[in-house]
């Protein structure tokens, strides 16, 4: 049976004119989360949302998962309107949310079970075991969530958002205070996802060079608003910025640099001398350098990064 599913929207996720004002409580004042959210999410990108704390992302991704109610505005998950038709919107969705929210008295399999359960998933369909490899926890499948450590709890969060084998994966700071073995056994398990099974990936990180190395398209998210949204090279190539790193050949204080010329000094002793290429070439600016009584010892040039993008554009 043919299900009314569009089969191949290209756009995995449309959101218009959201908004989301948080009651105020005897404790706080009312809050405005989302103050009037455009966005477009390519179908099979890895699109990635980008913002300081309080921004308002997981509000933005709770709003897509159901767990919060919009104040305003409209969403569609895979071409379906989530107020019109709410079970094809969810069915094409799965998501990890940022906090460890599990049962302790379930074991690995029967969370999946429970979850697949949930969403509807008939018992000759479910893909527990292939769920469990894929997550690294076949040895872990009988044990008690309890027993798990923190690593092995998130990759369970993982897994039962893929219960349904959603089209759209959302994963809210999946690698916040995890280890590096497990960051990288959750990007390439999501990479692969991706590659190989076409599906749509949204996620909220922290870490710039994660977001700059992962993602397609980025979207940055500020006081509620989206402030860009672009591919990731075009918003690297915003930055016309380029820093040379000076090791001193002799300890200095912070040297008086012309206009358009900043200076900072690194922890490690180092100086950063950022400017932007349009005005300077890097021979005028180590000329300034040794004109400031800076002698070189050791230079280094870095190019411009996400961080810069980001600071640019969330300073105010
Ligand atoms: P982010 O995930 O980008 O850090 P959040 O969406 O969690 O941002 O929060 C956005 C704003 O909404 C913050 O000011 C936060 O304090 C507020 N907020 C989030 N959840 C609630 C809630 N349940 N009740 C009231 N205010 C909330
Ligand atoms: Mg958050």
């Amino acid at each position: 049976m043919r299900d009314e599913r569009p089969d191949m929207p290209d756009t995995a996720i449309e959101i218009t004119g959201l908004t989301k004002t948080y009651r105020a409580t005897a404790k706080s004042p009312a809050k405005e989360a989302l103050r009037g959210v455009d966005l477009a999410i390519p179908r099979g990108s890895i699109f990635g949302l980008l913002g300081p704390n309080g921004a308002g992302k997981s509000t933005m991704i709770n709003i897509l998962a159901g767990l919060v109610v919009k104040t305003s505005g409209h969403v569609r998950i895979w071409g379906f309107d989530q107020d019109m038709n709410p079970r094809q919107s969810r069915a094409a969705i799965g998501v990890m949310p940022q906090e460890l929210v599990l049962d302790p008295f379930f074991t690995p399999r029967g969370s999946l079970d429970v979850q697949a359960g949930l969403y509807g998933v008939p018992k000759s369909q479910r893909r527990t075991d292939e769920i469990l490899a894929l997550i690294g926890l076949e040895d872990k499948a009988d044990a008690y969530a309890r027993s798990l450590s923190g690593g092995m709890r998130r990759r369970l969060l993982l897994g039962k958002a893929l219960v349904h084998m959603p089209q759209i994966l959302v994963l809210d700071e999946p690698t916040a205070g995890v280890d590096i073995e497990l960051r990288n056994m959750l990007w390439q398990n999501i990479r692969r996802l991706n590659e190989e099974r076409g599906m749509t990936i949204i996620l909220t990180t922290h870490y710039l060079e994660e977001a700059q190395e992962m993602c397609d398209e980025i979207a940055i998210i500020n006081h509620g608003q989206v402030v860009i949204q672009d591919s990731t090279a075009n918003l690297l190539g915003r930055i016309k910025g380029k820093t040379l790193v000076v090791t001193p050949s002799t300890a200095v204080s912070l040297p008086q640099m012309p206009e358009g010329i900043s200076c900072v000094l690194r922890p490690t002793g180092a100086l950063a001398f950022g400017y932007e290429t349009s005005r300077f070439t890097a021979d005028a600016v180590l000329d300034a350098i040794r004109a400031a009584g800076v002698g070189i010892k050791d230079v280094t040039s870095e190019e411009a990064d996400l961080e810069d993008v980001f600071l640019e554009l969330t300073s105010s």
